[in-house]
C-alpha cells in the first residue's frame, strides 16, 4: 500500500448516483457527474477512498422526443456484467418489514471501489426500492435513502472496511448519520453525545441554492418508516425541524460542509445563516476528471504552443456526425456552433436566445449561427419538458441551424462539450451551484459565453478566455432579469463573439488558448480533491 493510503484519512463517500461511464445508468445529471469524477480521481491520485451507492435496476429515465414533438419517457431493466458480487447482504427494517440490501462492487471503470445496495434480490418484498432513480417523493424516497445510508453503513461494517470520514454527498445520505448515532446509543451513549460523537466522523457538500430543491419529509413519516432507527420524535425535531429538512440535518450532522463554487459558498451561508448549530460551510469549487472529458490531442497541443484548429475541428466533425447519425441533419463545419445541454428546467433558460426573433432569425436563418441543444427534464416535471418541446419547435422552425439531440447522456455531453465552438450558459444568477459542463468545454478550447454564475466568475477573463454576459445582474423581478440578460447576450454573442469568429481567427486560437491554460489544473478533480483533504477530511 502506498504512502499516501497509510497517512490520510480513510473516507466512505455517500452518493445516490454515480455518472461513471454511459453504460452504466445510475445518473441523472450533474450531481452523479460529480461523483464519477471524484471516484475517478481517487483511483487516478490513490486516495484512500470508497464510495456507497445503489445499483438502480432502470436507473434514469431515457427521455425520447415523441411524433408530437414531445418528450416521452421510457425505462428498461439493466443488468451489468462488470460488476462483482461480494455475496455479503445487509438488513434495513424499512416500514416494519425487514429488506435485505445485496452489496455489489464496481471498480470497472478506473474508479475507486464503489459499493452498490441492490434491494432487488429473491425474497424481497421491497424489491422496488431500488427501481428508478427519478427522485420519487414521500415514502418511496425514504426507502431508497434509508438503504443508502443505513444500508451504506452496515455494508462498510460487514465488508469490514475502516473509516475516519463519511462524506455525505448531498443530504440524501443522512440516514447513515442516524445509524452513526445509533450505534453509539446502543454502546451506551446518550442521544446528545451519539449527536457530537458522529458529527465529528462527518462532513457534507450541499449542491442546492434553490430552497426548494432541498428536501423534507414529516417527522412523523420518518417515523411511520422506521427511518428514525429509535430516536425520538422531539429528537428528530432537534436535529432538522418539522418538516424534517434533510440539508439541515446534515449541516447539523456534520463537523464542515462545503458548497461547490465561491460563489455559491456565499449565496449557501446565506440561505442557512439562521440555521443555529450548523457546521461552517466552506467553498470548494468542483473539478472534472480531465481523462474522461478532455481530448488528450487538444491538451497536447495547447501544452506545445501547437495548432488548436485541427484538433477542434476534429472534435467538431465527430459532433456533426454524431448529431447526422441521431437527428439526419447536416450542420456546417466552418460556421459557428454553440453548444447548450442543461436539465430542462426554467430557470436554466433553455430558450432565451429565441426570445427576440427580429434579432437573432436573420443569423440563424443563414446558418451564420449554428445551436446544438440536449437536455433531460424530470419525468414528472410537465414545465420542464414543455422547455424541451420547445427547443425541438425551433428545431423545425430553423431546420439548418437549430438541433435537439434527445436523452442527454454521457457520450453526448461527451461530444458536446468537445465538438462545439462556443459554450452557452445563461441561467437566472445566482441559481447555478458550479456546473461542470463548462469546465469540460473550457479544457476543450470550446470558448465559454456565460452569466457570472456557478464556477464562472472564479475563471472568466472577459475577451481573453471566453466571455460573460449580464454582469452579475440580480433582480427580483424576472421579466426584468430576462430583459437585462437578453440584451447582454445578444450584445456579446453579435458584437463580440460572432465577429471574433468569422473575421479574427488569431484571436479566436488565442482566446482558445487562453481558455485551456487557464482551467486545466484550477478545475480539475485533483485540484478538488487535494482541497478536499485539506479543508474538509483532514481534522
Ligand atoms: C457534465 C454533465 C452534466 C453536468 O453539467 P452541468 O454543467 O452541471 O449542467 C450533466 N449531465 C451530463 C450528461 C454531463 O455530461
Amino acid at each position: 500500500m502506498s504512502e499516501k493510503k497509510n497517512t490520510l484519512p480513510r473516507v466512505a463517500y455517500f452518493c445516490m448516483e454515480y455518472g461513471l461511464d454511459n453504460r452504466f445508468k445510475a445518473y441523472a445529471g450533474g450531481l452523479g457527474i460529480l461523483a464519477g469524477d471524484y471516484m475517478k480521481g481517487a483511483k487516478q491520485y490513490d486516495y484512500p477512498i470508497v464510495g456507497i451507492g445503489i445499483k438502480w435496476k432502470q436507473g434514469y429515465t431515457d427521455q425520447f422526443i415523441g411524433e408530437d414533438g414531445k418528450p416521452y419517457d421510457s425505462y428498461k431493466n439493466y443488468d451489468y456484467d462488470f460488476m462483482e458480487d461480494t455475496g455479503i447482504s445487509v438488513p434495513v427494517t424499512i416500514r416494519g418489514r425487514n429488506v435485505q440490501c445485496k452489496v455489489w462492487k464496481l471498480d470497472a471503470f478506473d474508479n475507486a471501489p464503489l459499493y452498490l445496495l441492490d434491494t432487488d434480490v429473491p425474497g424481497n418484498e421491497d424489491a422496488w426500492i431500488t427501481g428508478q432513480l427519478c427522485g420519487w417523493f414521500g415514502e418511496e424516497r425514504i426507502a431508497q435513502e434509508m438503504v443508502l445510508g443505513v444500508g451504506g453503513i452496515r455494508a462498510l461494517r460487514s465488508l469490514g472496511i475502516e473509516v475516519d470520514t463519511y462524506h455525505f454527498n448531498e443530504g440524501h445520505a443522512l440516514f447513515a448519520g442516524f445509524e452513526l448515532m445509533r450505534e453509539k446509543m446502543e454502546d451506551g451513549m446518550t442521544f446528545e453525545e451519539a449527536w457530537k460523537a458522529s458529527r465529528e466522523q462527518i462532513v457534507f457538500t450541499t449542491h442546492t441554492p434553490v430552497i426548494q430543491g432541498n428536501e423534507s419529509h414529516p417527522v412523523d413519516r420518518l417515523i411511520y418508516m422506521g427511518a428514525n432507527l429509535g430516536m425520538k420524535p422531539s429528537q428528530l425535531r432537534r436535529l432538522a425541524g418539522d418538516p424534517f429538512n434533510m440539508t439541515v440535518g446534515a449541516l447539523r450532522l456534520s463537523r464542515k460542509s462545503n458548497a461547490v463554487a465561491q460563489l455559491h459558498g456565499e449565496t449557501a451561508n446565506k440561505m442557512w445563516a439562521h440555521i443555529h448549530g450548523r457546521s461552517d460551510i466552506v467553498a470548494i469549487t468542483n473539478g472534472i476528471h480531465r481523462n474522461t472529458w478532455v481530448d488528450s490531442a487538444m491538451l497536447d497541443a495547447a501544452e506545445k504552443g501547437g495548432d488548436l484548429w485541427e484538433p477542434h475541428q476534429k472534435n467538431k466533425r465527430a459532433l456533426l456526425e454524431l448529431i447526422k447519425r441521431k437527428n439526419g441533419v447536416k450542420l456546417d463545419e466552418n460556421k459557428l456552433l454553440i453548444g447548450f445541454a442543461r436539465r430542462s428546467v426554467p430557470y436554466k433558460r433553455s430558450d432565451l436566445i429565441f426570445s427576440d426573433p427580429d434579432t437573432i432569425a436573420p443569423y440563424l436563418k443563414d446558418g451564420k449561427i449554428q445551436i446544438v441543444f440536449s437536455g433531460r427534464a424530470h419525468p414528472l416535471d410537465d414545465t420542464g419538458k414543455a422547455i424541451a418541446a420547445n427547443l425541438v419547435r425551433m428545431s423545425e422552425e430553423y431546420p439548418k441551424a437549430v438541433v435537439f439531440l434527445e436523452n442527454y447522456d454521457m457520450e453526448i455531453g461527451a461530444a458536446i462539450t468537445r465538438g462545439s465552438d462556443l459554450w452557452l450558459n445563461n441561467p437566472r444568477r445566482p441559481k447555478e451551484a458550479s456546473g461542470t459542463s463548462g469546465m469540460k468545454a473550457a479544457m476543450n478550447g470550446v470558448l465559454n459565453l456565460s452569466v457570472l454564475d456557478g464556477w464562472w466568475p472564479e475563471a472568466c477573463d472577459h475577451g481573453v478566455n471566453g466571455w460573460q454576459l449580464g454582469d452579475a445582474f440580480e433582480s427580483e423581478d424576472v421579466e426584468e432579469q430576462d430583459a437585462h440578460d437578453l440584451a447582454a447576450l445578444y450584445k456579446v454573442l453579435l458584437e463580440e463573439v460572432v465577429p471574433t469568429y468569422y473575421e479574427n481567427h488569431k484571436k479566436w486560437l488565442e482566446m482558445m488558448q487562453a481558455s485551456i491554460q487557464s482551467t486545466r489544473e484550477a478545475f480539475s478533480v485533483k485540484r478538488m480533491l487535494e482541497e478536499y483533504y485539506e479543508l474538509l477530511y483532514q481534522q
